[in-house]
């Protein structure tokens, strides 16, 4: 079922900001914003991040705004197309902790790659099932099962998967020191 993220209108109109203002605030266009907000397109991850960080809200938070429909907890995984990778809130965002845990899959072979987050935002990497790369600072990073990996997300990261045919399964706890508008 392809998500519907209608909620953007209203979360736009809550900060009573037009198009332009939002397009500045996120680094969206206009035209792309437009198309989100009357459901004629389907944002990208990269996208998703960039209107959460111009809303200053985090991952899950924009998610509960977007699709406001779905009750937290009882979240499908968002799985924007082609993209091999899904996303699920299991602990949306708390503001005692500044903190959010995210569920992700990674389909076999695929790659993503991460835009910087806000200064000071970290990751925490649990892998839960299968094989996963993480690249920080530079460097790749390879995960077994049970292993944790933490790094500053505030530059480009990236996540493999390098097995061709198992997923890869892992918790990404994500701090932000700043905090987030609740
Ligand atoms: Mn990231």
């Amino acid at each position: 079922m392809e998500p519907s993220f209608h909620g953007l209108k209203a979360l736009r109109l809550q900060r009573q900001w037009s198009l332009d203002k939002a397009s500045q605030k996120t680094g969206v266009s206009k035209a792309m914003l437009g198309q989100i907000e009357r459901g004629e397109s389907s944002p990208t991850l990269n996208t998703l991040w960039k209107i959460a960080q111009g809303f200053e809200l985090s991952f899950s938070q924009l998610m509960a705004n977007l699709m406001p429909d779905q009750g937290i907890g009882d979240r499908e995984p968002f799985a924007p197309h082609a993209s091999g990778l899904a996303v699920k809130t299991l602990i949306p965002y708390d503001p005692q902790m500044k903190a959010e845990l995210l569920e992700l899959t990674l389909s076999p072979g695929c790659l993503r790659e991460s835009a910087p987050h806000e200064a000071g935002v970290r990751e925490h990497i649990i892998l839960l099932r299968g094989v996963l790369s993480i690249q920080a600072n530079g460097q790749w990073q390879a995960l077994a099962a049970g292993q944790v990996f933490e790094f500053m997300a505030d530059q480009p990261h990236a996540y493999r998967n390098d097995d061709a045919e198992a997923a890869a399964l892992f918790h990404n706890l994500i701090f932000y020191p700043q905090g987030r508008i609740s």
